[in-house]
C-alpha cells in the first residue's frame, strides 16, 4: 500500500472518512479550517525560506493578507475573526522567534519511509513542516493551528512525531546514534507554544510496527462511520449516514421526523421533569416519615413503603486471599470499562492499540440520544 500519514490518521479519526477520501477519492471544497492552516503554513514558508534578508513581520502580514480569501468563510464576523486571529499568531511568532537566527536546513520536506517486509511492503509519506540544525544536532517542527494544546504525555507518545522522526532517519541514517540530540516539537501557533520530546530508536521502530497495524485494521476495516466533535468539519457530512439527513429536502424525506423528533423530544422532557418531582415528593415523605418515626404511609390511592437499601464492596486482598486458593479470583475479576477508558487517554499509542485489539464484541444495543437545536 502507499498511504501518509495523514490518511492513517483520518482512518483513525474516522475509517468511513477514510473510505471517502483515500478508496472512493471524493474530493471536497477546502473548509475554512483548512483554508486557515494551509495559509499560516505556507506563509511561515515564506517567513523562513533562505534569502539575502529574511522578512519583517509586515512583509510576512502582507503575503497573508494578499492571500487571504473572504468567500469561504460564513460571514464578515467569522471571516473578520478568522482574519485576526491569524495576525495575532503571525506577531506572536515574530515577538518569540527571530528567521534570521534560525538555521533551517528544510523546509516542507517529503519523505517516504518503507515499511514491512517481502509481500507486506508498504510506503508510508509525509510533509516535515520544518527541520532545523541546533547547536548540537536537529529538530523537527510541525505546526498546529488547533485550538487544545495537548499534555506533554500526550506529546512524549505522539504517533506523527515519530513517523516523522523515522522519515527524517531515513534521509539521515547516520543520525540513529544521535537520538538523544534530535527533538521532535509540535508548534502550537494559537497559544504561541511549542511542545518538545524525544524518541528512542525502539519508539521508531514500535511507531513502523503501528503503522503496519494501521494498514493491517484498514484492509479488514467495514469503515464504519466514528461520530465525535471533528464532523463539525468533515466535507463528507452530505454523503454520511451519521448525517445526510439532515441534508434531505423536506418534501423527500419519507415519514413525518419533524414531528416524531418534536414529540419524543416533548416526552423525553416530560419524563425528566416527572422524574424530578418524584425526587421531590420522596424528600417530602422521607422528611415526614423520619418526624413520624414511620417508614410506610397510607391514602386511599395506595401505600408508599421506604425501605434502605444497602450496598456493599468487598476488601480485595482480603477477597482474593480466600478465592485464589480456590481458583476462583480470575473468575469475579471485571474489566472496569468506564476506568479503562479514563486512563486510555494518556496511555502509549501502541499500548492503546493493544487495549483496543484486545477488544471483543459483547452484545449490541441500539440507542437513541437526544441533541436538541
Ligand atoms: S461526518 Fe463524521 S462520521 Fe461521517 S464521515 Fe465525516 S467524520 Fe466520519
Amino acid at each position: 500500500m502507499n498511504t501518509s500519514y495523514s490518511a492513517l490518521d483520518t482512518f483513525l479519526t474516522c475509517p468511513r472518512k477514510y473510505k471517502y477520501s483515500q478508496i472512493d477519492r471524493i474530493k471536497t471544497p477546502k473548509s475554512k479550517e483548512q483554508f486557515f492552516g494551509t495559509l499560516l503554513h505556507s506563509t511561515l514558508k515564506i517567513v523562513h525560506t533562505p534569502g539575502i534578508l529574511s522578512p519583517t513581520l509586515e512583509q510576512a502580514l502582507d503575503f497573508y493578507s494578499k492571500n487571504w480569501n473572504a468567500e469561504v468563510f460564513a460571514d464578515e464576523t467569522e471571516e473578520r475573526a478568522a482574519f485576526a486571529q491569524g495576525v495575532a499568531m503571525l506577531q506572536d511568532y515574530y515577538k518569540k522567534n527571530d528567521p534570521a537566527k534560525t538555521n533551517i536546513i528544510d523546509l516542507e520536506s517529503r519523505f517516504q519511509v518503507e515499511i514491512g517486509e517481502n509481500a507486506e511492503k508498504h510506503i508510508v509519506s509525509g510533509i516535515i513542516d520544518r527541520i532545523d540544525k541546533t547547536e548540537d544536532g536537529y529538530e523537527i517542527i510541525d505546526y498546529k493551528t488547533t485550538r487544545k494544546l495537548p499534555s506533554q504525555e500526550k506529546v512524549d507518545n505522539d504517533l506523527q512525531l515519530s513517523i516523522y522522526l523515522a522519515g527524517f532517519l531515513k534521509r539521515y541514517p547516520k543520525e540513529k546514534e544521535n537520538l538523544d540530540k534530535i527533538k521532535v516539537s509540535l508548534y502550537y501557533l494559537k497559544h504561541g507554544v511549542k511542545l518538545s520530546s524525544r524518541r528512542t530508536l525502539d519508539q521508531v521502530k514500535q511507531s513502523e510496527e503501528l503503522m503496519l497495524d494501521l494498514i493491517d485494521q484498514i484492509s479488514r476495516s467495514k469503515f464504519e462511520p466514528t461520530i465525535s466533535g471533528l464532523c463539525d468539519w468533515c466535507g463528507y457530512q452530505n454523503i454520511c449516514p451519521m448525517w445526510k439527513h439532515k441534508f434531505k429536502e423536506k418534501g423527500q424525506k419519507d415519514i413525518d421526523t419533524a414531528k416524531i423528533i418534536e414529540e419524543y423530544i416533548s416526552l423525553k422532557d416530560e419524563v425528566k421533569s416527572k422524574t424530578d418531582r418524584i425526587g421531590e415528593l420522596q424528600e417530602i415523605l422521607s422528611g415526614y416519615m423520619d418526624q413520624e418515626n414511620i417508614d410506610q404511609v397510607f391514602s386511599d390511592a395506595g401505600r408508599i413503603l421506604r425501605t434502605l437499601r444497602k450496598t456493599y464492596k468487598y476488601d480485595k486482598e482480603k477477597l482474593r486471599a480466600i478465592l485464589e486458593p480456590l481458583d476462583k479470583w480470575e473468575e469475579v475479576l471485571k474489566v472496569d470499562g468506564v476506568s479503562l477508558r479514563n486512563i486510555l487517554g494518556v496511555l502509549p499509542f501502541e499500548t492503546k492499540n493493544e487495549v483496543e485489539k484486545a477488544k471483543v464484541l459483547d452484545k449490541e444495543s441500539k440507542s437513541y440520544i437526544v441533541k436538541k437545536g
